[in-house]
């Protein structure tokens, strides 16, 4: 499967591990993911460390995760808006969904997604965690 392959889990380390995204060349508008063409129409980008500090724009429980998630059940997403620009829906960690606020100041932290059995790979990622409990 291609989404769980290693190979895209090592291409794809320094955006799922570090936050890195991208900034156009010629307009210096920042994504995240990373894009291929931007909204200017250019191709060229270069790569932009985001800083992880971010404000709860919305957020949600989920219940009937997949199967991958299904031990964090149930945890919650959120949108996130990074300081620095780029909204980004992920998920929320360490809270409950009852102690989650609108506009609650959040901070990028490195964690465990899922693993593929008890001998597949071990993924891992970016989730959030609430800035005073960093
Ligand atoms: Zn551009």
């Amino acid at each position: 499967m291609y989404k769980n392959s290693p190979i895209a889990a090592w291409r794809n380390q320094k955006s799922n591990y570090l936050l890195q995204g991208v900034q156009c060349a010629v307009c210096k508008a920042l994504f995240y993911p990373r894009k291929y063409r931007c909204y200017c129409g250019a191709m060229q980008f270069i790569p932009y460390q985001f800083s992880g500090k971010a404000t709860l724009l919305s957020f949600t429980q989920i219940t009937m995760p997949s199967v991958e998630f299904a031990e964090y059940s149930p945890y919650c997403i959120g949108l996130l808006a990074l300081k620095e620009g780029p909204n980004v829906l992920m998920q929320l960690a360490d809270i409950t969904f009852e102690k989650l606020q609108v506009g609650m100041e959040m901070t990028a932290v490195f964690r465990r997604y899922f693993a593929e059995g008890e001998a597949g790979m071990i993924f891992y990622g970016i989730k959030f965690i609430p800035i005073e409990l960093a």
